[in-house]
């Protein structure tokens, strides 16, 4: 141990998966920094943030995963073209010498590449995962509807059936005349499915904090 994690009790692993901009990066910045940041997502691959709290007398720190883009990998088949940045990382790793031509326009993918960075990336995001959040946009109707799979990606992936998993319609800000989706409908799909539910706001902060602590107690209850 380190002498700044002297004090922590439990680190819980919580990933954070939804369709391409429903939200994920904001909520997570809303939970771990009380912040709705100016998005910059350019990596590939998985980042966490964290945030440390006290749930029954232990220190627990969430370690809350985001997929950084990673979204857009899962579908294979939806994707024949990389962002200029993939393609720099990928030339780097294959012929060095091309590194500092980062090439300005897309590019195919060769297919076994794109099916590697899709399966490591993959398996580090869900691996050891204890809580899951699956996010989706009230105002965007195909994102609800993506829900199941990403919730049998996460069966699949992630270790057992232990995972506390939250559904979060998010957005929930927007005015009502944009809203797609209703929030008894989520409702009834979260009852189902055996899913916690909320409704939250990342711009607000409505429910953000409620949600995370909701699934954070959730899986202290399961690991303790
Ligand atoms: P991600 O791709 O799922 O990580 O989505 P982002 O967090 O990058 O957000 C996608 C877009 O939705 C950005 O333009 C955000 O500013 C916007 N956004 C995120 N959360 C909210 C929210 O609660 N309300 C509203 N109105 N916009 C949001």
């Amino acid at each position: 141990r380190w002498e700044g994690e002297a004090e922590i009790d439990y680190v819980f692993k919580v990933v954070v998966v939804g369709d391409s901009a429903v939200g994920k990066t904001q909520l997570l910045s809303r939970f771990t920094r009380d912040e709705f940041a100016l998005d910059s997502k350019s990596t590939i691959g998985v980042e966490f943030q964290t945030r440390t709290l006290t749930l029954h007398r232990k220190r627990v720190k969430a370690q809350i995963w985001d997929t950084a883009g990673q979204e857009r990998y899962v579908r294979p088949v939806v994707l024949d073209r990389a962002p200029p940045s993939i393609l720099y990382i990928l030339t780097f790793t294959a012929r060095r010498r091309c590194v500092a031509r980062r090439t300005p326009v897309m590019r195919p993918m060769p297919g076994p590449v794109q099916l590697d960075v899709y399966r490591a990336v993959t398996s580090a995001y869900y691996r050891g995962a204890l809580g899951a959040m699956v996010v989706y946009d009230v105002t965007r109707r195909a994102t609800f509807e993506h829900v199941s799979r990403w919730v049998e990606e996460l069966r699949a992936h992630a270790d057992g059936s232990s995972t506390v998993v939250a559904l979060i319609g998010n957005k929930a800000d927007m005015p009502a005349a944009r809203r797609e989706v209703a929030a008894d409908e989520a409702a009834r799909l979260a009852e189902e499915q055996g899913l916690f539910f909320s409704e939250a706001s990342a711009l607000t902060g409505d429910n953000v904090e409620r949600a995370f602590l909701t699934l954070l107690e959730e899986v202290f209850a399961v690991v303790s």
